[in-house]
């Protein structure tokens, strides 16, 4: 297969541009200062967010955050765990979400991983039987565990599940959205998610007492609560006498989000269902290529998960790990650089390098999986043209490091 040389090999960092309407709302937040988001009576531009994310998502409730590693944080918290409970997480995820069990002074359980990239089953029931007070499944990549099954056992418990959504949002299960399903969803504005405000996060509940508390300690001090409404369903009683139980009784993290992000937030909300549709087109155009070719693998979506995906994950297929190496090399070397999650030095999302939590399990399933996983930006904005020439690349490397092999 030759390279399509005429075309430049595209920039997977570089994300979409941020939509021309945020000047207005941007301009104005100079003219007045008004950045801070309780200054402003109502409607400040925090506030509109937390209104328009929570009617996207068809929740009650949502707080906006510095991070979604905030919102995880919070939501914890106001779980209102003991010192030391055990969280169980999944051993494949980002690096922030150990550390916010360790922030919250929980200790984290790690399960395995398979290597379809969701949670294995079997490992995750035997371990919520160890004294588990709560669960985070993190939506890695935005790969969906299967929620049916970790509900039903959770609810069993009455064990409470965060969804850890930062890169799903748009996802579905059974037509519902990732990050409604658990009591509590977080979500990331990072720049390398689908809003883009560099920073940020938000969290949504339908739980009053939750996200009251949240809010406090997200630092709405004295009674700037006041100024937190219910998007719906709640006619705003509940959620009142739930801050009235909790004035003065929590302490003050202050994690709040600034209007300047809210401003750059918000125009590109009329824009997620075409990014997501983007992103799948492309996604699934991508992964039908490199299953044609027997050294890739792109494991298939769980039946009930309609994905919102801008990057893509595969593994590679009968290549030794000298391979492996030699492979990432090619492609960098051609210009489209392939993480291969276990491969490169101190990964954030290989759990061995999680030194920061005491008696590190080993999980030799999500570990091998990890040591074959691949993993390239897929920004949703790529052309037809510009995905061939990653697929290109992708074969031509994997061509290459095995006529390698062979001589
Ligand atoms: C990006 C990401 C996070 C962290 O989000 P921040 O907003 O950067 O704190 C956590 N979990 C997953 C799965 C992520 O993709």
């Amino acid at each position: 297969m030759s390279e399509t040389s005429s075309v430049a090999v595209p920039n997977v960092h570089q994300g979409e541009p941020i939509p021309d309407a945020a000047r207005a709302a941007i301009d104005a937040l100079m003219q007045s200062g008004d950045l801070f988001r309780y200054t402003a009576p109502q409607d400040a531009p925090v506030s509109l967010l937390e209104t328009e994310f929570a009617e996207l998502l068809g929740a009650k409730y949502a707080l906006a955050v510095s991070s979604c590693s905030a919102a995880l944080f919070l939501s914890l918290k106001a779980l209102d765990l003991p010192r030391d409970a055990r969280v169980l997480i999944p051993g494949f995820t980002f690096a922030a979400v150990p550390s916010s069990v360790v922030h919250a002074d929980c200790v984290p359980v790690l399960c395995e991983v398979g290597e379809n990239y969701r949670i294995n089953m079997e490992d995750f029931a035997a371990k919520l039987e160890d004294d588990i007070a709560a669960v985070i499944i993190s939506h890695m990549r935005g790969h969906t565990s299967d929620m049916d099954a970790i509900m039903v056992l959770c609810d069993a418990k009455g064990i409470p599940v965060i969804e850890d959504a930062a890169h799903s949002l748009g996802t579905t299960w059974h037509g519902r959205n990732i990050g409604t399903i658990g009591k509590i969803g977080c979500f990331s504005f990072q720049s390398y998610k689908m809003l883009n405000a560099g920073e940020g996060g938000i969290l949504v509940t339908n739980d009053a007492d939750l996200v009251a508390r949240t809010v406090i300690m997200s630092g709405a001090y004295e009674h700037n609560w006041q100024k937190h409404k219910p998007a719906r369903g709640d006619n705003g009683t509940a959620l009142e006498e739930a801050f009235a139980r909790w004035q003065n009784l929590l302490p003050l993290y202050n994690l709040r989000m600034s209007n300047l992000s809210a401003a750059v937030i918000r125009p590109q909300i009329p824009e997620l269902a075409r990014r997501v549709a983007d992103g799948l087109k492309n996604h699934d155009y991508v992964a039908d290529r490199l299953n044609q070719h027997a050294h890739f693998h792109v494991p298939a979506p769980l039946a009930p998960e309609r994905r919102a995906p801008d990057s893509i994950q595969f593994n590679l297929v009968d290549l030794d790990d000298a391979q492996i190496d030699a492979f990432a090399a090619a492609t960098a070397a051609r210009g489209v650089k392939v993480q291969i999650f276990g491969r490169s030095t101190d990964n954030a999302r290989a759990f061995w390098n999680w030194r920061f939590l005491k008696d590190l399990p080993d999980l030799p399933e999500t570990r091998a999986m990890l040591m074959k996983a691949c993993d390239v930006r897929l920004p949703v904005r790529l052309t037809r043209t510009e995905l061939d020439v990653i697929v290109e690349i992708l074969v031509n490397s994997v061509e290459e490091t095995l006529a390698l092999a062979a001589a």
